[in-house]
């Protein structure tokens, strides 16, 4: 007798160890010090070409992928670099590379990063920061359930221990 097993397919809420490293081999972002990614499988949570090589795996596998930037956080797109005078900044003397500012932009609040700094004048980037970049992750599957009709309503998976992870619900969300 073959038992079916639970595989990855859309509204079942999966949680993933990964260890996320560009192409330099750089650790960009990994669970290993943190309880695992849990996401809701089929509604986006995730980049595109890591659900995609998700899909049909079940608890337990392990695999590595290497995923070009379309499917992962797009290309670079340099219209969204600017370069902005200083004098526009609130604290302009603490203006420093790499720091970050929520802008308000007619599609909403965009995350710019500082990516150079003049005398008078700082060039901010509107991409995300790795956009354009080939992203390499070694993941594992560590657990798979059912979503509850609520969490397939939301798009996203609740947690038992409370509503933290869950800012893009109202109060009412998870019954505080
Ligand atoms: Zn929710």
């Amino acid at each position: 007798m073959i038992l079916s097993s639970m595989n990855i397919v859309k509204n079942r809420v999966i949680s993933i160890d990964y260890t996320l490293t560009n192409m330099q081999n750089q650790v960009i972002d990994s669970t290993a010090d943190s309880d695992p990614l849990t996401y809701l499988h089929g509604h986006a949570n995730i980049i595109p070409g890591l659900e995609q090589a998700l899909e049909g795996k079940s608890e337990g596998e392990h695999f590595t992928i290497s995923i070009p930037a379309e499917e992962a956080y797009g290309e670079r797109d340099e219209g969204l670099v600017m370069e902005v005078p200083l004098d526009r900044f609130e604290d302009a003397e603490a203006v420093e590379v790499g720091m970050q500012f929520e802008v308000q932009s007619p599609g909403g609040i965009q995350i710019v990063t500082v990516t150079n700094v003049t005398g008078t004048h700082v060039t901010i980037d509107g991409n995300h920061p790795l956009a354009g970049q080939v992203l390499n992750f070694d993941v594992t599957v560590t657990g798979i359930r059912k979503a509850s009709s609520e969490e397939i309503d939301h798009g996203h998976p609740h947690h038992a221990e409370g509503c933290e992870d869950c800012d893009t619900c109202d109060d009412a969300c998870c019954g505080s």
